[in-house]
């Protein structure tokens, strides 16, 4: 069994979202954003995150950006996401403006 889970970025807001096994579509857990897994997309596949963190990550980022706290959220998505602390900005302007 090596079911690869893919990291893809939402087209919404760019977040990094790991889609469920064996959907082809799923909403993004950051902005809600129907996301559809292109079947030929091909990631290094190699963390599986558990879902329910991810989702609890994602409550944490959008709590921070809500309480104003852009540089938490940016530090929190560098150190859970392993993202770019360009990414983790792009991505938290982002969400902050939704
Ligand atoms: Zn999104």
């Amino acid at each position: 069994m090596s079911e690869d889970i893919e990291v893809l970025n939402c087209p919404a807001c760019g977040a990094a979202v790991h889609p469920p096994a064996g959907q082809s579509e799923f909403e993004c857990p950051y902005c809600h954003n129907t996301v559809r897994v292109a079947p030929a997309a091909q990631g290094a596949g190699r963390s599986r995150p558990d879902p329910a963190r991810e989702k609890e990550q994602a409550d944490q980022v959008m709590a921070l950006i809500h309480a104003g706290k852009q540089e938490e959220a940016i530090q929190f998505l560098m150190q859970t996401n392993g993202v770019s602390r360009a990414d983790a900005e792009e991505l938290v302007e982002a969400l902050a403006d939704t």
